[in-house]
């Protein structure tokens, strides 16, 4: 009996990773040509001040129009583009398109608002990433202050002196910082206060049962309030429903994002987003619907 499931699971599991390896193969180098090829794509996504409701940053997530996988989800390319050392010129396009649309936008006579752009680990060790940060601010003619950068919790930690020096570096040149998925990553409190930055961006498996599950709600309230007492601003990421908007709200929470508000959307959604709300004409109580 065992050795008849042994065998099946034998024979299940072996044309399963080769089709895996065919499927990483593929799409390694199809990576390798989606930058020339244009199959990349800027989606976007608002920040929403939770007190009065107005838009703060679009935050830049990078999807991958594949030819024949379709469309390709970021987790499934990024580490890969990491592995490869492809993430620079990937997270440079990025960066750059995501500052040129920002630009675009103010043009076109939106408010102005920040652009957020994730940076990955593998970017943040580039000695390089400051001369390519300047380069495309030069270029684009983006204000500084109009561009935020995130960069997650556990890549801060590998490595938190150098974090601090390269941290330091980007706040000079003007632009914010963000710590993303906070939370998840083991910052100690000494940390914290070294590094040059304006946010703590509370990671979305927090946020998800923050009404239901005490030890969640902890954590959560902890961040804001830690927040707080830093003079950082605290956002929460993935919300979803009214009742984690309420329980944000009545924590203090300065801003929130997430599905509730909007999915990411293509850059041309933007304005007619921004123009559907009632809220860049007067702020809206916070239990109205966004
Ligand atoms: P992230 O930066 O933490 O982005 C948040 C992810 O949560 C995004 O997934 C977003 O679409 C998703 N999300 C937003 N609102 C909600 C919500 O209400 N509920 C739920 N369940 N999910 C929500 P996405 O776009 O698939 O990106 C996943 C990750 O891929 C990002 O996590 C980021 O780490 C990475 N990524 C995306 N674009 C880039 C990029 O240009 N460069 C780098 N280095 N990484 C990127
Ligand atoms: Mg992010
Ligand atoms: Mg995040
Ligand atoms: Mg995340």
């Amino acid at each position: 009996h065992a050795k008849g499931e042994g065998r099946n699971t034998f024979k299940f599991y072996v044309p399963k990773m080769d089709a895996n390896a065919d499927k990483r193969l593929l799409l390694e180098t199809s990576l390798r040509k989606a930058l020339d090829n244009e199959e990349f794509r800027v989606y976007y996504q608002p920040k929403v001040d939770i007190t009065t409701k107005q838009i703060t940053a679009m935050e830049a997530l990078l999807r991958w129009q594949h030819p024949t996988l379709g469309l390709v989800a970021p987790s499934e390319f990024i580490p890969l583009a990491e592995e490869t050392g492809l993430i620079v010129p990937i997270g440079e396009w990025v960066l750059r398109a995501a500052c040129l649309q920002n630009r675009k936008w103010l043009e076109m006579g939106l408010p102005p608002m920040k652009v957020a752009v994730n940076l990955s680990g593998y970017q943040f060790q580039q000695p390089n990433l400051l001369d390519i940060i300047r380069t495309v601010l030069a270029d684009t003619g983006l204000d500084p202050g109009l561009l935020e950068l995130e960069i997650t919790e556990s890549v801060i930690m590998q490595n938190p002196d150098f974090a601090v020096a390269v941290l330091a570096e980007i706040r000079d040149l003007g632009i914010h910082i963000s710590i993303d998925d906070f939370g998840t990553g083991y910052s100690s409190l000494a940390h914290l206060k070294r590094f040059s930055i304006n946010t703590l961006k509370i990671d979305k498996s927090f946020v998800r049962d923050v009404e239901i599950n005490s030890a969640d709600a902890a954590i959560a309230t902890a961040i804001i309030a830690m927040g707080n007492s830093l003079n950082l601003k605290v956002i929460a990421e993935g919300v979803e429903t009214e009742g984690q908007l309420t329980f944000l709200s009545e924590n203090k929470c300065d801003e929130v994002q997430g599905f509730l508000f909007s999915t990411p959307m293509p850059s041309e959604d933007v304005a007619d987003f921004l123009r559907g709300r009632t809220t860049l004409v007067a702020p809206v109580s916070l239990n109205s619907a966004p």
